[in-house]
């Protein structure tokens, strides 16, 4: 079990406030769409905000008190969904952020839901399989009252995995005294989980990167690529990239990267990454992550964290396309610096919403205790993917604007207007 997402750490300074970045957007969107200031003035900030203290006894005795929060953004769709992050650097306006873009990622493509996120500030490699069960257990008694399979269904996100989800269904069901599957997804199979989950985010990042090869004409056999970050999201897509004939020449942890340009084994190093998605430390012959970005590629795939493409190396990246596997690691900036420079830029709520679509095929399986094939998910998620990304690359060029704010654009729409179909603005 290898936790959602990437390992790259980062701080996330106010230089680079992804709260900022993401608003400026939205409104720069909801402006091109021709919506009133009202609307920018709902969908700048979630509309609901729990912060929670969450007092875990550890092994060795003591009680540590953690800080948790859950944001949820805009629920006119429907209820709110998305994951739960552990890390350390988890500030409040990195969730409030990430609730926005979950709620951009369903409406791209287009789930009946709004977006949430939560996250704990805590530092899972330091902690016992047992703490972190407490640690689970006790944040959804404290978050209880507002989520729920009709409210708000959480998910994995960075350092949480299926594990974490059983355990957090597991006292959900009993506050709720029912058997309750559909109050989060990420789940074990055997536990009402979906076929494909695990694998969804990168799946749909490798439609992303097929369909973008494609309008760059670079032939998928032989591209060079480079994965930075080996949790859930970077090390299947490092594998699926290698099953498809490309060289995987760059991969990266939070600890360093590796680089052949011959191409790297992919199968033995996810045979010993763990499961917080570490590799590199097996290695004496690294290069930094900075170094990695860098690398002479033909696609460029950051996987970990925000904020690792800045305006300090986007004039240093050599790959022909970037696509974005993590939540926001590139900063506006930057985007702009690659789009001038013609590189094409697919944004994190377009190529990471692989995730939450198979999400959602979990949750409508759980509703109807009826599960379906691998074949059938995958099946459905690729019509569902290779549509929106046709459809953001077509807005992009026919409105003069790069895939972001395309993407932006399409998101905000769904949402703005069931907002106003309820009379809400
Ligand atoms: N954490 C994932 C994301 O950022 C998945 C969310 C979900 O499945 O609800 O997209």
């Amino acid at each position: 079990m290898v936790a959602e997402k990437g390992t790259v750490s980062t701080t996330n300074e106010d230089k680079h406030d992804v709260l900022q970045s993401t608003q400026t957007v939205i409104h720069h969107a909801l402006e091109k769409l021709g919506y009133p200031d009202e609307v920018f003035e709902l969908l700048k900030e979630p509309v609901r905000l729990l912060t929670v203290k969450i007092p875990v006894r550890m092994d060795d005795g003591t009680v540590k008190v953690f800080t948790g929060y859950r944001a949820q953004h805009n629920d006119a769709v429907g209820p709110t969904k998305g994951g739960i992050r552990f890390h350390p650097n988890v500030t409040e306006k990195e969730v409030k952020a990430l609730s926005i873009w979950m709620s951009l990622k369903c409406g791209i493509v287009d789930l009946p839901y709004g977006g949430g996120k939560g996250g704990i500030i805590c530092d899972p490699r330091d902690m016992s399989f047992r703490e972190l069960e407490r640690l689970s257990r006790g944040y959804v008694r404290a978050i209880s009252q507002i989520v729920g399979p009709t409210k708000d269904i959480p998910a994995p996100d960075v350092f949480t995995n299926s594990q974490i989800m059983a355990w957090m269904m597991d006292e959900y069901s009993r506050i709720d005294e029912f058997n309750s599957p559909g109050f989060i997804t990420g789940k074990p199979i055997v536990l009402g989980g979906s076929h494909g989950r695990e694998t969804a985010t990168a799946k749909g990042v490798t439609i992303c990167i097929r369909e973008a090869a494609k309008k760059k004409g670079i032939n998928i056999e032989g591209a060079r690529v480079v994965v930075q970050g080996f949790g859930n999201a970077g090390s299947f897509l490092a594998k699926f990239m290698h099953d498809a004939g490309a060289k995987v020449i760059g991969i990266s942890d939070a600890y360093g990267g590796l680089h052949d340009p011959a191409g790297l084994d992919i199968d033995y190093l996810l045979d010993r990454r763990d499961s917080f998605g570490t590799v590199t430390k097996l290695f004496k012959n690294t290069i930094s992550n900075k170094e990695l970005l860098e690398l002479d590629c033909d696609i460029l795939v950051p996987a970990a964290i925000e904020n690792q493409i800045t305006e300090e190396n986007a004039h240093n990246i050599r790959a022909s396309i970037v696509v974005e596997a993590a939540n926001g690691p590139t900063t506006l900036e930057a985007t702009k610096i690659l789009t001038e420079r013609d590189i094409l830029l697919v944004p994190d709520v377009l190529a990471s919403s692989g995730g939450v679509t198979v999400s959602y095929f979990e949750w409508v399986q759980n509703n109807q205790g009826y599960y379906w094939s691998e074949e059938e998910v995958e099946e459905k998620l690729e019509k569902i993917l290779v549509n929106s990304f046709e459809n953001i690359y077509t807005t992009a060029q026919s409105r003069r604007v790069d895939m972001r704010l395309a993407a932006y654009m399409v998101g905000v729409r769904k949402m703005a207007e069931a907002c106003r179909f309820r009379g809400w603005i």
